[in-house]
């Protein structure tokens, strides 16, 4: 034998070829069961959920830009836990306007979808397409920028380190928790939130982002069904591709998973709604060919539920980014309004 049998990795890889996957999407059956059932594994797999609490709405500022408003404005998410957030609502047009819930991945925080350095050595993230939220308000949509856990202004109190999710993330499991879970349940909140504010459709609501923030777009749209698109960016892909074999922070991890499913199965929790994957060609944390790989599960689900056109893989020629050109505009052939 050659393989090195020593390191844990090796095993992995085996067993990750011959997982059970048991939730495996198969188009046998009934598809509408079935949905069901790979949305209930998964919720129960992202752990315990917090309990609602008051959303204690609190406005912090308005400020008139150019070709938007902005609010400011904080909710309670649940107890000992609140969320910031950055409302942009368009000049042009006329609302109520449809809202795009934008998520950061692993940058240093939400104003980086505003287009906006503010920590020492932000430039670095202020190009790849990361201003979401500027490009929503652009193609007339409202925009919502909200802070997910351990990033930006609600980064742990622990000394500086370099993923500064680790800590957060590992006390979520001890809950019974994941960060996963966790983000989700405050873009539920947020959503709750945003039906406060008349400018805001809430029943025209899609969620995007990349890297980090593509993965909680993609398994929040899984589980929100208030959440009618979802475009998520480099990070949809098979497990054992990406965060099973290349170095990626914890909070990317879902307990389980391939017990029961490879991450292009959930889009069995999404499908009929529309869904936008994103994808660089030469990502080296989330490769191609898993990207690929994993879609055609995603195809194949989209087929059985009889609008194959609802679901569309976009390649941008480049790195672990966001393609806003090919990315907006599979939004807009497949968007539902
Ligand atoms: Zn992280």
């Amino acid at each position: 034998m050659s393989a090195n049998t020593f390191n844990p990795q090796t095993c992995h890889d085996y067993l990750y070829e011959n997982a059970p996957k048991k939730l495996a999407f198969t188009n046998q059956g009934d598809l509408p069961r079935w949905q069901n059932e790979i949305r209930g594994k998964l919720q129960e797999l992202i752990g315990v959920m917090p309990e609602p609490v008051d959303l204690d709405l609190r406005v912090e500022f308005e400020e008139e830009h150019e070709t938007f408003f902005e609010r400011r404005f904080v909710f309670q998410s649940e107890e000992w836990c609140h969320v910031p957030c950055h409302l942009l609502i368009p000049k042009t047009g006329s609302g109520p306007y449809p809202l795009v819930i934008c998520l950061q991945g692993h940058t240093t925080g939400m104003h980086i979808s505003l287009g906006r350095a503010k920590y020492a050595g932000d430039e670095r993230y202020l190009g790849g397409d990361r201003d979401f939220a500027i490009q929503a308000v652009e193609q007339g949509y409202a925009a919502l920028t909200l802070e997910q856990r351990c990033f930006g202004e609600r980064h742990d109190a622990q000394p500086d380190h370099v993923h500064r999710c680790q800590q957060g993330t590992m006390g979520a499991l001890l809950l019974g928790r994941t960060m996963v879970g966790e983000r989700i349940w405050d873009v539920k909140r947020a959503i709750d939130a945003i039906t406060a504010f008349s400018e805001v459709d809430a029943n025209r609501i899609a969620c995007m982002g990349n890297s980090g923030g593509g993965t909680i777009t993609y398994y929040a749209a899984c589980l929100e069904p208030r959440i009618s698109i979802a475009m998520a960016s480099c990070s949809v892909c098979t497990y054992k591709d990406s965060i099973g074999r290349i170095y990626h922070c914890t909070d990317n991890y879902v307990p389980g998973v391939y017990q029961y499913f490879e991450m292009g199965d959930l889009a069995g929790c999404l499908a009929p709604r529309p869904l936008v994957v994103v994808a660089g060609r030469e990502d080296d944390i989330f490769p191609i060919q898993g990207v690929e790989e994993n879609f055609a599960i995603v195809q194949a689900i989209y087929d059985a539920a009889g609008v194959p056109e609802n679901c569309r893989l976009v390649i941008g020629d480049g790195g672990h980014r966001f393609y806003a050109q090919p990315g907006w505009e599979a939004f807009q052939q497949i968007s539902p309004w």
